[in-house]
């Protein structure tokens, strides 16, 4: 991926669609209107999957909550979603295997009554998987649910388990941007939508967009725009028809990391009930442990944020209910908040019971076709919606959409063959394949080969943690990293899972991006100094200070 390309061609070229938002939905539309043969570009303010669609729970699932919310209700709508959900499961653990993986969740119940309720409900889950079912649930004794989480306090009677699936959310989203820009899309990050400009009929032509990291003003003109922006998506609909009323509402949730010695186990818990309703899940997630999530209506935010004192000692209190440990704020290592783009179905209602299926709505006015709603699970869905509406909106015959079995970017060869390719290339510890293999899939050969060129880049970054300078070339090259924090937090994924480690890394990746990029000393201290305030100031604002 080519910025200095990508930014002429913006310039230069009138496209069939213009996507704005780089996130989860985003990027699937610009996959699915590739492959389509449309004529692409797409515009993240920011960087790649920075927004929501890197801090979820990273589960791809029917929900289970929402599969209880269908039965109390006997919503057939609410049944549908799950289904659905269900099916898009099995689909995104086959476009890219090495960033998903199903994972088993264990939920420990007080007493028989409450474990028959959970075994019938997740039954039906099974039953609504059908033949995409990843594994059977099972009623488990609680000796059982002991060998499958050894740190589990012995203040239940039985367990129930079950499958969903796991996904890398970050490196998906990084897998699809660069799977579109294969197809042909243009693709670029640290680009902001500020303005729409309008035919007579005041329907819109091209917009204005600044590049945030030089401020110099773009003009992108397409005969369709869509709006993917998730949480800011009124914000956009809005600044293309001030007339609309606002639609999606905004729920901060987030999660904590804690280190994986606290349940070392392959199996996730689900904390099945909280006082105020909510679901917590414990999830093993990268040599970590990933828990959460809070749900609390919020304004917009438009900073990076992790969690606070309060949010902490919520999801602490009911893991210390049902791990050993007595674990303490002090243990966690990192954390990171995310707001769910909730569409509105009833004013009065409480976020948790929004539905959190999909909307796509085109202003009759401006014809910008807005995308709200929806989950990772669904983001294949929400685009094949979409793309068929821009279709008619370009008076094209709808064409087949095919995103179903369009292998990501990096998913092409098996991931253990890839680690017997990469130990003929170089002699990196099973540590470092493995980092490698599962964040870049096939790629990681191209990482191997450059640290088999040169000594400089076969080195680790820093002690006690598998990047190596090979791995930072590598995405400097060919995954549009323009700053410290495109590489730290959007590559390597360190922000999200270690603050301390991230911390550690600023300054050495700093010093290379300086030399890659030829930047002045005064350039190299701004991003270092930058991206090391960003995160002290959120750290600050969160537990550890
Ligand atoms: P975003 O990822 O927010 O992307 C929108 C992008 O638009 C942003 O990157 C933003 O910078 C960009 N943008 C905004 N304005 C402009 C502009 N003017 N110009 C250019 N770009 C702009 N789903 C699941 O399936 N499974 C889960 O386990 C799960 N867990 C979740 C847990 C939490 C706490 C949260 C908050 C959500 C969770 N979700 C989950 C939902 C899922 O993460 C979101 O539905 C999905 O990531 C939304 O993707 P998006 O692309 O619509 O939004």
């Amino acid at each position: 991926m080519q910025r200095s390309t990508f930014l002429r061609q913006a310039e230069e070229e009138i496209f069939d669609l213009c996507i704005i938002g780089g996130g989860a939905t985003g990027a699937g539309c610009a996959v699915d209107a590739a492959l389509r043969g449309l004529k692409v570009i797409l515009v993240e303010q920011n960087d790649f999957t920075s927004s929501t669609s890197s801090k979820s729970t990273k589960l791809i699932h029917g929900g289970v909550r929402y599969l209880e919310q269908a039965v109390k209700k006997l919503s057939l709508d609410q049944f549908k979603m799950v289904k659905k959900g269900l099916k898009e499961r099995k689909t995104l653990l086959e476009l890219a295997p090495f960033l998903t993986r199903p994972v088993s969740l264990v939920t420990p119940v007080k007493n028989i009554f409450a474990g028959l309720y959970y075994y019938f409900g997740l039954k039906v889950y099974d039953m609504l998987s059908g033949n995409q079912s990843l594994g059977a649930s099972k009623w488990l004794s609680k000796t059982e649910a002991l060998k499958k989480i050894s740190t589990l306090k012995q203040n239940f009677a039985c367990a129930i388990m079950y499958y969903d699936g796991q996904l890398d959310d970050q490196r998906y989203g990084m897998a699809l941007v660069q799977t579109a820009s294969q197809l042909g899309a243009t693709v670029l990050n640290h680009i902001k939508v500020t303005e729409f400009k309008k035919d007579s009929k005041g329907e819109i032509t091209s917009l204005f967009a600044q590049n945030m990291l030089d401020a110099s003003t773009l003009n992108i003109k397409a005969k369709c725009f869509i709006n993917a922006t998730g949480p800011f998506s009124d914000h956009v609909r809005l600044m293309a028809n001030n007339k609309l009323k606002p639609r999606v509402r905004v729920s901060k949730g987030v999660h904590i990391i804690l280190p994986k010695s606290i349940m070392p186990s392959t199996n996730a818990l689900l904390i099945p009930e909280t006082e105020d309703g909510r679901l917590v899940f414990a999830i093993p997630y990268q040599d970590n442990l990933l828990v959460g999530t809070t749900e609390d209506e919020t304004a917009l935010i438009t900073e990076d944020f992790g969690p606070d004192k309060n949010e902490v000692e919520y999801i602490l209190k009911y893991v210390n209910r049902y791990l050993t440990g007595d674990i303490q704020p002090s243990q966690v290592i990192a954390g990171f908040g995310g707001l769910r783009p909730l569409v509105q179905a009833d004013e009065n209602a409480a976020t948790k019971e929004l539905v959190r299926d999909h909307i796509i709505e085109t202003d009759k006015a401006s014809k910008l076709i807005s995308v709200l709603g929806g989950k990772w699970t669904t983001y294949r869905l929400m685009a094949k919606d979409t793309i068929d509406i821009c279709e008619q909106q370009l008076n094209n015959n709808i064409t087949p959409c095919n995103t179903d079995t369009q292998v990501l970017y990096g998913g092409k060869i098996p991931t253990a063959q890839l680690h017997e390719n990469i130990k003929t290339i170089v002699s990196f510890s099973e540590v470092i394949i493995n980092h490698i293999v599962n964040k870049y899939g096939d790629n990681a050969v191209a990482i191997a080969q450059l640290a088999a060129g040169s000594e400089k880049l076969c080195n680790k970054i820093i002690e006690n943690a598998p990047y190596t300078y090979a791995e930072l070339h590598y995405v400097l090259e060919n995954e549009m990293a323009c700053t410290v924090k495109d590489v730290v937090n959007g590559r390597f994924g360190t922000q999200l899972l270690n603050w301390k480690l991230t911390l550690n890394l600023i300054q050495p990746v700093g010093n290379y991006m300086a030399t890659y990029f030829g930047w002045t000393a005064l350039q190299q201290e701004e991003n270092i100094n930058n991206y090391e305030a960003e995160l002290q100031k959120m750290i600050n604002a969160s537990i550890n200070n």
